[in-house]
């Protein structure tokens, strides 16, 4: 069928380039969808359905009532954007006009709806009538119409962000970059200091260090607004738009925000995913620590835990361990609690330069780097093309539902589409989590920049606090054992444990790394289960999520989405 496309807007539209933009391709989309020829794109520039201007001698519809009544038009479709781009006259109006098109022979498609109108359709189905007649009554109260227009123009810019002449938008900025010939580029001086924040993060340094030599450094380069505190800093450590990602935002209803659609891929990087990575590990590691203090005298406070048991109490103290320097005699750290005379009533000392030497002593052997699932057993390619062939169906089914408005339908099409979000959600918390997986820092290699820092720990305190994060990103915890002064090191969720004795010698060496290879396992519904060779896998076997110990209610569950 030939299509003849209608485009129209009128002097007060705010954005034509849009508008215009905006209509062409819909109704380039419709005729691809149904396989129309496009024979004519009739462009009514800047008149007035309104008052009926775009209906008078000289005006383009003009011409297609015209052509119509000269029966020129039969069996062709006209396609417009919205029934108030062919007319806002009055309701009856623009009822009468429609139905004179049709009886004609010219099919009307609204490219927005896919709706479609004909001579047949008119008469056999009233409803159709009836959407087409409430439908001009909304487009004389046109406002809000509008508003949405304006929305989608901004959507428009969010997801190219680029202005209507195609040039990188400067609303869309951030503080670190200009556009210069129509393309986001950094300023070199301001990227320096945010690379500055995230390195010296990624050593250890504390946010209110950061933020002070933040602050600093960019008075000193005169860059203007607001002064920088803890707060900006952290905000700027977990900035996606460091690694050039763009994250479209909405607001809410309530006032607030919330993510409209996917992030992308638009500024230039000025952080690389490694970097990124090794503070996110880093800013974890010593979440609810207070971050480490300046001198950090004590590189093992946020690692080492007193495990006194009270009488009759199971659970163990718990408490960090305080450094104790003494006159006389090897500095010894001990609980806390204890020493702010707290509840934990255990005195027990430990030698601190020995516990610390031998964790030092055995940092290399501590330090496997944890099997990576990225690439052989990747689930995320299958994933991502399953989840295009959903959304393929989705579009296939939205389209019908337009075609056909069927309750049931509707109702398969929003138990499809919530399948289909939850499904895109996880695709996404995985693809997250194999990014940080490939770009983790290998841990041997954080060992020996600690290991190298081993003989400056005495004097400089720099050194310290680097070595304080390099072991927050190794170590999980060290459980001290005031039975035997013990120190037990906890490594890769307890799959790898050292046990040190009072003087910092090991005595004990678990390693269950070597379950970290692909295992395939019966559990009891007879499934094979296959877990892979991922640290975080069988940390949840060992946590008791476990598919040999399935309980009876998985069962009843599982059996129920395998009837259904
Ligand atoms: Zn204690």
């Amino acid at each position: 069928m030939e299509a003849i496309l209608y485009v129209r807007w009128s002097t007060k539209d705010q954005s034509k380039g849009d508008t215009e933009r905006r209509q062409i391709e819909l109704g380039a989309s419709i005729c691809r969808q149904r396989g129309w020829t496009l024979a004519e794109t009739l462009i009514e520039n800047g008149k007035s359905a309104y008052h009926g201007r775009n209906r008078a001698e000289g005006g383009k519809l003009y011409e297609v009532e015209e052509r119509a009544a000269r029966g020129e038009l039969a069996g062709k479709v006209l396609i417009v954007e919205a029934m108030d781009r062919l007319s806002r006259q009055e309701p009856l109006e623009s009822v009468t006009l429609l139905n004179r098109l049709a009886k004609r022979g010219l099919t009307i498609c609204e490219s927005s709806t896919g709706t479609i109108y004909d001579a047949q359709r008119i008469s056999e189905h009233w409803a159709h009538l009836l959407i087409a007649f409430a439908r001009a009554g909304e487009a004389h109260d046109s406002s809000r119409i509008k508003a949405k227009r304006v929305s989608a123009a901004w959507r428009r810019t969010q997801t190219d962000l680029t202005t209507k002449k195609g040039a990188d938008d400067p609303r869309l900025c951030p503080a670190w970059m200009e556009v210069i010939d129509g393309k986001f580029t950094v300023i070199e001086d301001r990227a320096d200091i945010i690379r500055g924040i995230f390195e010296r993060s990624a050593n250890g340094y504390g946010l209110r260090l950061i933020a002070k030599w933040a602050q600093e450094e960019r008075q000193r380069l005169g860059w203007p607004k607001a002064t920088w505190h803890i707060r900006n800093v952290t905000n700027m450590l977990h900035d996606r738009r460091v690694l050039g990602e763009y994250q479209p935002m909405m607001r809410t209803e309530n006032g607030g925000r919330s993510k409209a659609g996917e992030a992308v891929k638009r500024y230039p990087a000025i952080v690389t995913l490694e970097l990124w990575h090794q503070v996110m590990s880093g800013l974890e590691s010593r979440k609810g620590t207070g971050g480490p203090r300046q001198k950090c005298a004590n590189v093992l406070s946020n690692l080492c835990r007193c495990t006194y048991r009270a009488p009759g109490s199971n659970l163990p103290c718990g408490s960090r361990m305080t450094l104790r320097r003494q006159k006389r005699g090897p500095a010894q750290i001990t609980c806390s609690d204890f020493s702010r005379a707290g509840e934990c009533t255990c005195n027990a000392a430990y030698r601190y330069d020995d516990i610390l030497a031998g964790v030092l002593d055995n940092l290399l052997s501590l330090a496997m780097p944890a099997p990576s699932t990225i690439g052989q057993h990747s689930r995320v390619p299958v994933l991502r093309a399953e989840l295009t062939t959903k959304r393929k169906r989705l579009e296939e089914m939205a389209d019908r539902l337009m075609e056909q408005d069927d309750e049931v339908l509707e109702a398969a099409f929003r138990r499809f589409k919530a399948k289909v979000d939850v499904e895109a959600a996880e695709l996404k918390a995985l693809e997250a989590h194999e990014e940080k997986r490939t770009h983790a820092t290998d841990p041997h290699a954080v060992a020996e920049q600690a290991l190298a820092l081993r003989e400056q720990m005495a004097t400089d305190a720099d050194a310290r606090i680097k070595v304080q994060s390099y072991l927050g990103q190794l170590i999980d915890v060290i459980f001290m054992d005031p039975s035997d002064r013990s120190a037990t090191i906890v490594v890769m969720g307890g799959l790898r444990v050292i046990k040190l004795d009072k003087h910092g010698k090991v005595i004990g060496d678990v390693n269950t790394a070597h379950m970290l290879k692909d295992q395939s396992i019966i559990d009891k519904l007879g499934r094979e289960v296959t877990l892979d060779a991922n640290v975080d896998n069988w940390n949840r076997v060992l946590a008791g999520d476990n598919p040999m110990r399935l309980t009876k209610l998985d069962e009843v569950a599982q059996s129920a989405t395998e009837a259904a």
